[in-house]
């Protein structure tokens, strides 16, 4: 261990399903030092961890050498991760399942961890740095690939009593609808993730109704393309962005109603065309919650970006060692 004097920073990780981000953080949310690798988790959990370590020790080095000490690692890994780091599932790195990664990480790099939720680390690093600063209570969406969420109440991370709570993507909004491959039929994220809105469009273009977005290849086809077709006046496009708005506005108005929150961050890629989706789902939840949570209820954009998860994590990492630091 380096002398107190050293400032003390913290390890963020984003354990994504492509690419690994890792970065170092200091006590403001300041990030000093960026890695990236890709995940390649089809070559195994090994390879992975190989990996994943390695970066871990040149972190440290940077850290040796600007007379910085790691105190912590926090990790954000998608899926449902229990409140002492198993990953219990995870659709997108399949050979982790079961992993007590957390162990891991502490029994190879000799530092207290923690794992989370991805999207529990993104909110929490909204709460700390981001839209959240202001709020004590708010859900944030994470609207990628899939629809990640993370509840904070009275200033905590709700993480329920299996560290699975805040799965808000597998909310049912139509009862017959989209199978999905959590098991239910008709889950949100089936309508609101990137994902589904580039679906959407293929089904549309295919069934012959493409107009500006017709000629687009459909390798081609993402939620980037949809929202500049979108603000072009493109009717398919703005439909697509107008039905997964109303789908997260039934799905929140359910979440308002509950838990009368200060605020619901939208983040993630889909939260990129805000100005499509918001309105929409404003619409629904007036229209279905109770007036007084619903006209209290704010919508807000995420601030950090891709950022919000590494920071969260750090920040989850830094304060669980913050009262062992201080009786220094
Ligand atoms: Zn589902």
């Amino acid at each position: 261990m380096m002398s107190g004097s050293a400032e003390k920073i913290c390890i963020g990780i984003d354990v994504g399903g492509t690419n690994l981000r890792f970065a170092l953080v200091d006590e403001l949310g300041k990030v000093l030092f960026r890695e990236r690798r890709s995940t390649e988790i089809h070559q195994g959990k090994e390879q992975f961890l190989k990996r994943f370590f390695s970066v871990i020790a040149s972190l440290r080095t940077w850290a040796d050498s600007s007379g910085k000490e790691i105190v912590a690692i926090g990790a954000g890994v998608p899926g449902l991760i229990s409140n002492d780091g198993i990953i219990y599932s995870s659709v997108n790195l399949l050979p982790l399942e079961g992993l007590n990664l957390r162990e891991l990480i502490t029994a190879a790099a000799g530092l207290p961890a923690i794992v989370v939720n991805d999207a529990n680390a993104s909110a929490w690093g909204e709460k700390c740095y981001g839209a959240g600063r202001s709020m004590n209570s708010f859900l944030m969406l994470t609207l990628g690939t899939g629809v990640g969420s993370g509840l904070v109440l009275n200033d905590k991370l709700w993480t329920g009593c299996d560290g699975v709570a805040g799965e808000f993507g597998h909310v049912t909004v139509e009862p017959d609808g989209k199978p999905c491959p959590c098991g239910n039929h008709g889950c949100l994220e089936q309508y609101a993730s990137a994902t589904a809105l580039v679906a959407e469009a293929g089904e549309a273009i295919q069934a012959g109704g493409g107009g500006a977005l017709a000629n687009v290849p459909a390798s081609m086809l993402n939620a980037e393309v949809l929202a500049d077709a979108a603000h072009g006046g493109d009717a398919l496009a703005k439909a697509i962005f107008e039905n997964a708005g109303r789908y997260l506005g039934i799905a929140s108005a359910a979440a308002v109603n509950l838990l009368n929150l200060e605020g619901i961050i939208l983040g993630g890629g889909v939260a990129a065309s805000y100005d499509l989706i918001v309105e929409p789902m404003r619409r629904e939840i007036l229209a279905r919650a109770f007036a007084i949570p619903a006209r209290r209820v704010r919508l807000v954009r995420a601030e950090l970006e891709d950022d919000a998860g590494i920071l969260g994590a750090a920040a989850m990492a830094l304060a669980s060692v913050k009262s062992d630091l201080s009786n220094e």
